[in-house]
C-alpha cells in the first residue's frame, strides 16, 4: 500500500472562525496571523491511497463550482483543485479513481466530488464508488442555520442520483486497511480515517483537529456544532494516538503535514512531536 499526500490548493478562512474562543493573542505564536482580512492559509491536503488495483481517494478539496464572489471570499485556486491536474503527477486520470471516502460533507472537503460539465453537475470521478456516513448525508440535505453555509447541494446529491453513493452506519473497515472513525462535535457522523499499511497506523483526522495548531484541547473551531462534544473526543481521542504512536495527517495545515502528537507534562498539554511528510 502507497499513500500520497495531495495539495489539491491552498485557501483561506477566517482566524477566528478557525479558533473559537482562543484569542488571537495566542493563536498567533502558533499559526500564521493572517492577512488583513484576518483570513489565515490552510491547505485543502487530500489522500490518494494505492494497494492492488485500487485508486483510493480521501476527500476531494474545494473543488471548482464557485462563482467569483465565493472565490474571492475562499481565495481558492481552480488549477490545482482541478482533479486532472491533481493526479496527473502519479499518472493517474479522474476516470481511474476507483472509491471516493468523503470525511464529511462540507464544501472544502467534497466541493471536488463534482464539476460542471456542459452546464450541468456530474461526478468527477465516473468509475468510483462514493463513500459517506448516512447521519452526514441526511444531515447534509438539511443543514443547521449555523452550518448551512457549508453545505452546497450540489457537491453530493448528483452522486446519490446517479446510484454512486454508498451510506455507511457507523464506525468500521470500509475497504482492506481502510476504516472509519466517526465523532459529533464538528458535525453529525464526521468520519476519520484510520489507514494501516502493514507497518505503520495512519490517522486522517480531519475537522478535529485541522491544524498541528488545533492539537491542545480548547483550541476548537468556532464552526463546531457542538463544541463541548468535540471537547470530549479529543480527550478521549489523543491520548489512545499518543499511546498507539499513531501518525496524525492534518488535513488543513499548510504548514506540516502530517506528524506524532506527544503529551508535555510539565505543561500538561498535548502538542506536536516529529513532524512527517510520509
Ligand atoms: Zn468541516
Amino acid at each position: 500500500m502507497k499513500i500520497n499526500l495531495i495539495e489539491t490548493g491552498q485557501f483561506r478562512l477566517d482566524g477566528g472562525a478557525m479558533f473559537g474562543v482562543v484569542p488571537k493573542t495566542l493563536w498567533e505564536r502558533a499559526y500564521d496571523p493572517g492577512d488583513d482580512k484576518n483570513r489565515i492559509p490552510l491547505q485543502a491536503r487530500i489522500l490518494l491511497i494505492q494497494t492492488g488495483n485500487k485508486n483510493i481517494l480521501i476527500d476531494t478539496g474545494n473543488g471548482t463550482k464557485f462563482d467569483e464572489k465565493k472565490k474571492s471570499i475562499y481565495d481558492i485556486n481552480f488549477e490545482t483543485s482541478l482533479p486532472n491536474n491533481f493526479l496527473a503527477p502519479y499518472g493517474l486520470r479522474p476516470d481511474q479513481i476507483t472509491d471516493v471516502i468523503l470525511t464529511h460533507l462540507h464544501f472544502d472537503h467534497c466541493g471536488g466530488a463534482t464539476h460542471i460539465e456542459n452546464g450541468k453537475v456530474v461526478p468527477s470521478f465516473p468509475n468510483a464508488k462514493y463513500y459517506v456516513q448516512r447521519e452526514q448525508y441526511n444531515h447534509a440535505l438539511n443543514p443547521t442555520m449555523k452550518d448551512t453555509a457549508s453545505y452546497f447541494q450540489e457537491n453530493y446529491v448528483p452522486l446519490k442520483e446517479n446510484g454512486m453513493l454508498e451510506l455507511l452506519d457507523g464506525d468500521g473497515e470500509i475497504l482492506t486497511g481502510v476504516s472509519a472513525i466517526t465523532v459529533d462535535g464538528h458535525t453529525p457522523k464526521m468520519q476519520m480515517i484510520k489507514i494501516n499499511d502493514g507497518v505503520n497506523t495512519f490517522l486522517y483526522i480531519a475537522d478535529l483537529i485541522p491544524t498541528s495548531a488545533h492539537i491542545p484541547l480548547p483550541y476548537i473551531l468556532a464552526y463546531d456544532n457542538y463544541p463541548l462534544t468535540t471537547l470530549k473526543e479529543k480527550g478521549k481521542l489523543l491520548p489512545i494516538i499518543v499511546e498507539n504512536n499513531w501518525t496524525v495527517i492534518f488535513e488543513h495545515d499548510n504548514f506540516v503535514p502530517a506528524g506524532k502528537i506527544i503529551y508535555d507534562e510539565t505543561k500538561r498539554t498535548y502538542k506536536l512531536g516529529e513532524k512527517q511528510t510520509l
